[in-house]
């Protein structure tokens, strides 16, 4: 059942309450929590079991509450603000000092967004504060795209769920940092590079910057993250057959792919769209149908169509390689 009126209403009392809810996006379901108060956003690390070194993402209704929690507003955020908000373009700007340092994991650098969900716009409204909003699962694991994932990870004491439906973009927003000169994506996502660079004008950075450049900017993007419980490997089409063939007897494999056909028994295949936005919207609710046959393996046949990945391609591929990372354990 969605969300209405009344459940908007309650969520608004147990944020004030510095309780946790759940919201709805257009990329993951948000772990919302009030951004300007610290033991609420304390509440939001120990939940999810985040390392308090990994930044939140705070919420925003519109370009004005954004104003609120930052220091200054570079020109670039005007002009990615006026073209992609509300939607899943994540700004990093200077922080003002009402933003908690918990939030920005002491950093000088805040990351905020404005979500495309009128749920969700509603709720930020109503509350006419920000919220912090990282994914709501439990840190590491596959992010929630639709409200009965975020049950599976929490208690309804724990955490309110808004229902606002199934997101239809399916992965996390894409992060790019224009606090220095030059625009940089931190985080691939569903507005890409070139849209970013065709928006300001210039062309812009990717990843990380160098070792002596300073810290790391964007600490979330470092080890395995967004990945099953099952180890799981990235294979392209060519070598799927031999990989099911060398598995142990008596173990089965789960296998992402477009071609079902080519998922003999008693392996489980699970068919992917061929198309960019929908393979996206589609990846982590696989990811989890995938955990739930538990397989010896999560095989993911390389879905895009050339190299290098561009467009939503680049951001589905960055999950991908996540989620297939090696493990300590
Ligand atoms: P999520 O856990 O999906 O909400 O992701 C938040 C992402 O934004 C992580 O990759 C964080 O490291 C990144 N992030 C948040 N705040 C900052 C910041 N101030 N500077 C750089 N990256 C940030
Ligand atoms: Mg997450």
């Amino acid at each position: 059942m969605q969300a209405g009126p009344e459940d908007i209403a309650l969520a608004v009392e147990r944020l004030r309450d510095k309780r946790l809810v759940a919201f709805p996006t257009e990329t993951v379901y948000g772990l919302g929590a009030l951004a300007l108060d610290t033991e609420a956003v304390s509440g939001v690390f120990r939940i999810k079991g985040r390392p308090s070194d990994n930044p939140l993402i705070v919420h925003v209704v519109d370009e004005a509450m954004a104003r609120r929690v930052c220091a200054g507003w570079p020109a670039h955020a005007a002009t990615l603000a006026a073209d992609f908000w509300p939607g899943p373009l994540t700004l990093v700007v200077p922080k003002s000092a009402d933003v908690p340092d918990v939030v920005t994991a002491g950093g000088p650098t805040v990351a905020v967004r404005s979500p495309r969900h009128p749920l969700t716009l509603a709720l930020l409204e109503s509350l006419g504060e920000p919220l912090v909003g990282p994914s709501a699962n439990r840190s590491g694991g596959v992010s929630p795209t639709c409200a009965e994932h975020v049950r599976e990870s929490f208690s309804e004491a724990e955490v309110f769920v808004l229902d606002g439906g199934p997101c239809v973009g399916g992965i996390e927003s894409t992060v790019v940092d224009v606090s220095g000169g030059r625009a940089r994506v931190l985080r691939p996502g569903l507005i890409s590079a070139e849209q970013i660079a065709a928006s300001i004008g210039e062309s812009v950075e990717s990843g990380e910057r160098g070792g002596h450049e300073g810290p790391v900017r964007s600490p979330g993007q470092v080890g395995p993250h967004y990945a099953p419980r099952a180890p799981a490997r990235l294979i392209e089409e060519a070598y799927l057959a031999g990989a099911l063939a060398g598995l142990e007897p008596g173990t089965s494999a789960a296998v992402l792919t477009p071609r079902v056909d080519q998922v003999p028994a008693p392996h489980h295949a699970i068919a992917m769209p061929a198309d960019g936005e929908r393979y996206a919207a589609r990846l982590y609710a696989a990811l989890r149908e995938a955990d739930a046959t538990r397989p010896a393996v999560v095989l993911i046949v390389k879905p895009w169509p050339a190299e290098p990945p561009t467009g939503v391609w680049a951001a589905i591929a960055d999950r991908l390689r996540r989620a297939t990372a090696p493990r300590d354990q």
